[in-house]
């Protein structure tokens, strides 16, 4: 009998474990408010409802065995009481509650003796003056909850401007030291019910305008730290006791310190390019983990590969077909298109990702290059 899995959210992370699912014979239920979004279209049943729709989470429950997330949005306090009444949610809800206020996941990475940035949490807006006292600028200010893609979070460089987003936003704040990285990394891990864990090669990210535009796989930095990444990782997983899949966003410093930046309790933009460069994708790993099935190998089938995510630069509901061709036809190039039927600026359409035989950064700024000229018409290109 095959198993019926739940999943939090119907965004294109949950489209993705579309192959994976047909593989392995796991039926798909998906809880998603809106009939366009991505997984509705491969989900043997959708159940309507936002994410943090903990009624639409009951009615989930009664059509699934087990429940997994694509988005960490929920209302963590209604869905307790449904684990209470039996309900099997993978990772745990236990997994996911230090994690989701920003402030609450630096507190317990350091506390696990993780290396994180300084920070501290902004209660009063009195505590601009108090605890900011001996900090130099640029700071970094993020709202505590709900941040995404950049969104809550902010690049601050002077007194003025802090008050000024701490009065006119309504939310609780992290203040945090601007780390003047020399590149960001991510790594994406599995751990399975009988707690073995797997990781994927270390990558790095390029953010613009903290939005992911691009991954490099693998990213250029020494064995050691890719240990130490790796480390970071098994710690991480284990103490939280994770099933299924995480991704890890860490800065590394021109000294080669490397910081955890955020955590995201399930598959992420970083761990893409696992879909066509990897022996197993994260998607099937994250369906392995959460289903109880054994983890397979998480090695490059290739020698490098770049990803590079297809963002929205206007609003329209275009289908770019023309665009969409020409990405197509790149050599070695794996176009996945999200199906979303309206675009809008910086809203994630689809991705590309290209095997590589070399592992050569010029190439692949090259390449990259070529796919974001294709992409982007000249203006807006940068
Ligand atoms: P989100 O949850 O919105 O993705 P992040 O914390 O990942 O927020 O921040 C988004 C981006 O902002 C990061 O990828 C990085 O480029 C930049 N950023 C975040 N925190 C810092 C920091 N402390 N120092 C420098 N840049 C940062």
């Amino acid at each position: 009998m095959s198993i019926k899995l739940g999943i939090i959210g119907g965004g294109q992370l949950a489209w993705m474990m579309s192959d994976a699912a047909n593989k392995l014979g796991v039926e798909l239920i998906v809880q998603t408010p809106n009939q366009d979004d991505p997984a509705v279209s491969i989900a043997q049943e959708t159940v309507f409802g936002a994410v943090d729709d903990a009624a639409a989470t009951e009615i989930l429950a009664s059509k699934c065995d087990i429940i997994t997330f694509e988005n960490e949005f929920v209302n963590l306090d209604a869905l307790y009481l449904l684990e209470q009444q039996g309900v099997c949610f993978r990772p745990r809800l236990a997994a996911l509650s230090p994690l989701l206020d920003k402030y609450h996941q630096r507190c317990y990475l350091q506390d696990l003796g993780l290396p994180v940035p300084q920070f501290f949490a902004l209660e009063k807006p009195e505590d601009i003056q108090t605890k900011i006292e001996n900090w130099d600028f640029p700071i970094v200010l993020k709202a505590r909850r709900h941040g995404y893609d950049g969104q809550g979070t902010f690049v601050i460089h002077d007194l003025a401007s802090l008050s000024k987003v701490v009065n006119q936003k309504n939310t609780q704040f992290l203040v945090e030291e601007f780390v003047p990285f020399k590149k960001e990394l991510a790594i994406i891990a599995a751990r399975s019910v009988n707690g073995e864990i797997v990781t994927y090669p270390v990558v790095e990210t390029q953010q613009q305008q903290q939005v992911c535009r691009r991954v490099i796989a693998p990213a250029d930095i020494t064995p050691q730290q890719v240990a130490e990444i790796q480390a970071i990782a098994h710690t991480l997983l284990n103490s939280l006791q994770v099933v299924g899949v995480f991704g890890i966003e860490l800065f590394i410093t021109a000294d080669g310190k490397i910081l955890v930046n955020e955590i995201a309790p399930r598959t992420h933009n970083s761990g893409h390019f696992s879909l066509d460069a990897c022996e197993t994708s994260q998607f099937e790993q994250h369906l392995r983990a959460v289903c109880g099935l054994p983890l397979e190998h998480t090695q490059l089938n290739c020698t490098s590969a770049i990803m590079v995510n297809l963002l929205g630069y206007e609003n329209s509901h275009s289908d770019y077909q023309s665009q969409r061709q020409q990405l197509a036809a790149i050599p070695h190039a794996h176009l996945h298109w999200y199906g979303k039927t309206e675009s809008r600026p910086g809203r994630k359409l689809g991705h590309l990702t290209v095997l590589l035989e070399q592992q050569n950064e010029q190439t692949a700024l090259d390449i990259i290059h070529q796919i974001e000229s294709i992409w982007y018409p000249p203006e807006k290109f940068s």
